[in-house]
This record gives structure tokens, sequence and C-alpha cells, in this order.
């Protein structure tokens, strides 16, 4: 069982982060933020894929000024992301961020800062104060060298630094990331930065890579840390389409058995006894099962001696024959169709049993009202 780390709770939007609130999925557009149309319509992908924070680019004024639109087009709590110039910070509040990350080391000083939280206040916007590896503070550098795993001390230094800054000024709304391209050193960072500030953590490896690899680093370093209940909300970078993030992340918060969205898929990984094209069909129900919501677990299965009983955890599921395939539920053989007409009638089966969880849910829902 995993025990989460106790932290603050502050308020994004109406998402709550820390102090016991789920943990949060998010993600990053890669569109033009002066483009709100395109932006806001990105952000629709991610939003039916699940993602809970969306966070854009305001590299200039012009994408500042579009962060209003952008949120009206959206339900989602909006961050804008900014570096170097604390005058966008101050101008995507005004236009409507919700929420704003910063890294303060490359803001240009304390009192730049201070103009920052002064915006926030007023504004009531909540701080992600990021420190990335490749943007410690000089002396910092010169202290305690550059972050590795043995030793993360810069960056950890870092990160509470301008944590204490922020305070400093009078603001509390705060979560925090050090962000590292090394697996290592992320685990460790992160281990010794949740036992000396009690802010909600956001979580990530940066330029973690493309869909395998960026899978596997982000995996293995968020999986460990969320595992010790250290993380409040999170991303998966990836060098591909934001909407894949999002499914990673919730394989990663399902195999920790922390979160649960939509249907999770079974699949063996094929052997001499596979009876029938196996990739194309797990790949046509994987597709599919990305658009339905119920947990269900979907199985598919090579071949009908090993296949059912493999998956016997399933709730439905399909295995091959030869010139025919196999329809099974909870392990038990239900129904047997030529293999030509396997995927139709699996999936006519598939959407059956959605409709009744989701009917079974909604009539549960409405005893509990009563
Ligand atoms: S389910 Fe059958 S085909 Fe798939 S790996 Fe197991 S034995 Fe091989």
């Amino acid at each position: 069982m995993i025990i989460r780390r106790n932290t603050r709770q502050i308020r994004l939007g109406d998402l709550l982060i820390g102090g016991g609130a789920p943990i949060s999925v998010q993600s990053m557009t890669n569109t033009d933020t002066a483009d709100a149309e395109k932006t806001a319509e990105q952000i629709h992908r991610l939003e039916a894929a699940g993602c809970e924070i969306i966070r854009v680019a305001v590299p200039d004024l012009d994408a500042a000024r579009a962060l209003r639109q952008i949120r009206e087009a959206i339900t989602i709590p909006l961050i804008a992301d900014i570096h170097f110039d604390w005058r966008l910070a101050v101008a995507a509040m005004e236009h409507g961020t919700q929420g704003i990350r910063i890294n303060p080391g490359n803001l240009g000083g304390a009192e730049k800062l201070n103009n920052v939280v002064d915006a926030a206040k007023h504004h009531q916007v909540p701080i992600r104060v990021g420190v990335n590896s490749g943007s410690i503070e000089k002396d910092l550098l010169e202290r305690y060298g550059y972050p590795t795993a043995d030793n993360p001390r810069s960056l950890i230094e870092s990160a509470v630094r301008n944590v204490r800054l922020v305070e400093k000024y009078g603001y509390q709304e705060m979560k925090v990331s050090i962000k590292s391209a090394d697996v290592l050193t992320t685990i460790c960072g992160y281990r010794a930065l949740s036992k000396m500030l009690d802010y909600p953590l956001h979580l990530g490896v940066t330029e973690a890579g493309g869909l395998i690899g960026g899978t596997v680093k982000s995996s293995v370093a968020l999986g460990i840390l969320l595992s010790e209940g250290i993380g409040d909300t999170f991303r998966i970078s990836l060098t591909r389409d934001p909407v894949e993030e999002i499914r990673v992340a919730y394989e990663l918060l399902r195999s920790l058995k922390i979160r649960e969205r939509g249907p999770e898929l079974i699949s063996c990984p094929t052997c001499g006894r596979t009876g029938i094209d196996l990739f194309a069909l797990a790949q046509e129900v994987e597709e599919y099962i990305q658009t339905m919501k119920s947990p269900l677990k979907v199985a598919v299965m090579g071949c009908v001696v090993n296949g059912p009983g493999e998956a016997r955890e399933a709730d439905i599921g399909v295995a091959g024959g030869r010139g025919k395939g196999i329809i099974f539920k909870k392990g038990e053989i239900v129904n047997r169709v030529p293999e030509e007409q396997l995927l139709s009638v699996f999936m006519e089966e598939l959407k059956k049993m959605e409709s009744e969880r989701l009917q079974a849910d909604k009539q549960e829902k409405s005893n509990q009202s009563v």
C-alpha cells in the first residue's frame, strides 16, 4: 500500500493539488500559444484523453494575450510557462492564466520575482517554482557542482532558496519541481526535497525522449517516487503528440493501483501457438478502448490453449484459434466465431458490456443519492 506524503494543499482553478487530493495528470501543448484556436483544439484532445492540467509556453506578449481566449474555450486549469521575462508572467496573469510556472533563478533578480509574486497574490494564482538542472544559479553550481544522483545538492538548494524567497514576499500558494534529464538524479533529488519542503511536488523527467525511451525513463523515475508516496501532480514528457503523454501517465498510475481511467488491455506477447493475426487484432482493440470510460479489463490472447486461462482476471477477452476465434468472460469461453467475424462480434460484446457497466454505475450512484 502506498502512503502518500502529507503536504499543504493548493488550489489551481477548481482543482486541488496536494494535501490528500488525487494525483493529477498534466501535459503541455506544442502549438503556437498565440494561435488560440489551434491551442484550444489540442487541449480539447488532451481533455478527452484525461488531461487534468494544461501548461502552455508563453514566450512573448502575443502568447500572453491569447490566454483569455484559450481559457474560455477549455475546462481544465491553464498554466502559463514563463522564462526570463517577469513582465510576461504578470501579463499572463492579467490575461487570465490560472497558474504560472516560473524558474525564479532566470527571472533576473529578487526584485523582479517580487513583482511576479505581488501579481500572483493579486490574481490569486498559484506559482510553480520549477528549477531545472540546466539553469541553476552560478553560485550554487560553484559551491555544489552540477547535480548528479550522488550529489543533487545544487538542484535542491536552488529550489529551496527560491521557495524561501517567494515566502519572504508573503506568498505560500506554491508547488515545486526540480527537473533533470537523469533518472537517478530525479529520484534522489525529489526524495531529499520531499524531506525539506511540505509544498506539493510536481514530478517529471525533463527531455526524457521519444515514446519508448521517454516512457521507460519517466516510468522508472516517477514510478519509484510515486510508489514511495512522493509527488502530487506529474507530467510524462515525450517527443510525441502530447495525447500519448496522458495515456502513459494513466498506465503508470494504474500499474501502481493509484488511479484508474478507462479499460486496461491485457495482451499476450504471441508465440509459436498463436493461431491468428494477433498484432492487428490487438491494435484495433487498443485503439477502440481508448474511447471507453469504464475500467474494464480487456484481454487479447493468441491461442485457446492458454489464452483464457492466462487472462482469467479479464472481464472480457478474445483468443485466436485455427480459423476461428474464441470470446471469453472471466476466463470462461462464451462464444466461438469464424476468424473473419471475430473483431466485429467481439466489439459488439465489448460495447454491450460497457453499456451494462455504465448503466450499473448510474444505478449505484442514484441509489447512493437516495
Ligand atoms: S496466450 Fe497462447 S499464443 Fe499467447 S503467449 Fe500464451 S501460449 Fe503463446
